[in-house]
């Protein structure tokens, strides 16, 4: 409603349309006319149309202050919440019980059945209407014991490593090999089969660190952790070490996703860290010919039952509109998964906290959704879209906060292919938005809203949203041992919580 309204005052600006005329009521009698009867005639013709002017600009205030009465309401709403969750905010409380009774999740793993159970308990102490389990089957991938050296040229020496996720192991068997290093895979797949066969490759891709916004950045390197193993392996290559997709100037290794192709032999994949990749790069630049010795247990353990874990407040007018709040509750299997992605999951449940305490009741439903299988499969996102279609549930809006729990600096917007109406619905969505600039959101030019809400967007009639919080630490973190509750700023996150409880509020109220 209230976006319909600014549309039409921003577009039309009905005030100028009354000044223009009375401006031209006057002209005639001072310029145009000397008698005295056609001065009375066009005295009180000038005095009709300022009348009629005069009520036109009264409509005009009136639509103006309506709609300002309008926007205070929902900004008076956005103010309550905010000052709620900055000052009973109970999302880091969650955040530490997440990260420090259950720890990291993957998927399939019993900390991560622990997670259902503590979202369950969770959504319900926030005041959920209603909180329930939604069945998703995983892959289950089991990293067991693993252990790198490099010789680079004065022996072999231990270098922290990370199996990337779904690679296959050595079966605890030593591997070992000269190395051969290839800049991007673009690079790899031009080298000749002999340069590579029977050796580990050393994919050397490094990071961008020119982009300011280092989402880009990962966007750009991914392709590089997830494609190696493939390029190495159709090659001749036993094994692939690459450089991992981080920011850090640190040696932690980052671990993610990988894929194999049917055609090619499963070789395993691991990653280092930036200083043990830049020594092994020196190694190569000053002539050595370094080797490695890999041990590692990794391996596909079938499926496991899992769930999404979901809980709702009803809408008090059109119930069967649904707008999603989520983060994903499963983590790679090292350090805490606080940011990645301990910090969405609770500021969805504080969504609901939020809106209960103030009892604040939406228009529409608002639901939060904590997915099982971001990292390596996204089968609770798959489920729910499922779900959905045989339900012939309307989610007219979903929102992900996946990108870590720091400063929110903006929301992305994401249309499905099929959207009727995308360029309206965005401009109006942003005006919405821009009512939490006090928050610190400017940027709404992003177009990915979240992993997860991907099959839901492929209905066509889902737009999705996702939360942009401050991209420079979030890579120095991602996937790693380092990714741990003390790493979240309490303020930060409540203030991600706020955008996300917010922006769900003012489009329950005001719709699409
Ligand atoms: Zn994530």
């Amino acid at each position: 409603m209230l976006a319909e309204r600014q549309a039409v005052a921003l577009a039309g600006w009905n005030l100028v349309a009354p000044a223009r005329s009375l401006q031209t009521a006057f002209i005639p009698e001072t310029v145009l006319d000397e008698t005295g009867a056609g001065k009375k005639q066009l005295l009180s013709r000038a005095l009709f149309s300022l009348m009629i002017s005069s009520k036109r600009i009264l409509g005009s205030l009136l639509l103006l202050f309506s709609l300002g009465a309008h926007a205070q309401t929902d900004s008076a709403a956005l103010q309550k919440i905010s000052d709620d969750i900055l000052l009973h905010g109970t999302c880091y409380d969650n955040l530490r019980t997440l990260c420090k009774t259950v720890g990291h999740r993957l998927s399939g793993s019993p900390q991560a059945e622990k997670a259902v159970l503590w979202g369950q308990q969770a959504l319900q102490t926030a005041g959920a209407d209603r909180v329930w389990l939604q069945p998703a089957t995983v892959p289950k991938w089991i990293r067991g014991r693993e252990s790198l050296k490099i010789d680079f040229g004065n022996g072999l020496q231990e270098v922290p490593v990370l199996s990337l996720g779904n690679s296959h192991g050595t079966d605890g068997k030593d591997l070992s090999g000269n190395i051969v290093m290839a800049g991007s895979v673009d690079s790899l797949k031009a080298m000749s089969p002999e340069a590579v066969k029977g050796k580990i490759v050393f994919l050397n891709y490094r990071f961008r660190q020119d982009f300011v916004n280092t989402f880009r950045g990962y966007g750009d390197a991914a392709p590089n952790r997830s494609r190696a193993a493939n390029a190495a392996a159709a090659l001749g290559a036993k094994a692939v070490i690459i450089r991992s997709v981080s920011t850090g100037l640190d040696d932690y290794p980052h671990t993610g996703m990988m894929r194999y192709t049917d055609s090619t032999k499963k070789i395993p994949a691991v990653a280092i860290g930036n200083q043990s990749a830049d020594a092994l790069e020196k190694a190569f630049i000053s002539g050595k010919t370094p080797r490695a010795l890999l041990r590692s247990e990794c391996r596909m353990a079938g499926t496991a039952p899992s769930f999404n874990v979901i809980g709702e407040i009803k809408g008090s007018e059109k119930p069967d509109e649904i707008i999603v709040v989520s983060g994903h509750l499963d983590s790679w299997d090292v350090g805490e998964g606080a940011h990645d992605d301990g910090a969405g999951c609770v500021q969805a449940i504080e969504t609901i906290r939020t809106l209960k305490a103030l009892g604040l009741r939406p228009k529409r439903t608002i639901r939060a959704v904590l997915w099982m299988n971001e990292e390596n499969g996204v089968r609770g996102g798959s489920a729910y879209a499922d779900s959905a279609a045989a339900k012939g549930e309307k989610n007219i809006f979903a929102f992900e906060s996946d990108g870590g729990g720091h400063s929110p600096r903006g929301l992305t917007f994401e249309f499905p292919e099929k959207y009727p109406q995308k360029d309206s619905t965005r401009t109006r969505l942003t005006r919405l938005a821009e009512q939490m600039a006090f928050l610190g959101l400017y940027d709404f030019s992003g177009n990915h809203a979240g992993t997860d809400l991907e099959p839901l967007l492929e209905n066509g009639q889902t737009v999705g949203c996702g939360l942009s919080p401050d991209p420079q630490r979030y890579f120095d973190l991602h996937h790693t041992a380092a990714d741990v509750f003390e790493t979240v700023n309490h303020r930060e996150l409540k203030l991600g919580a706020a955008a996300m409880a917010g922006m769900a509020w003012i489009v329950s109220q005001n719709g699409l």
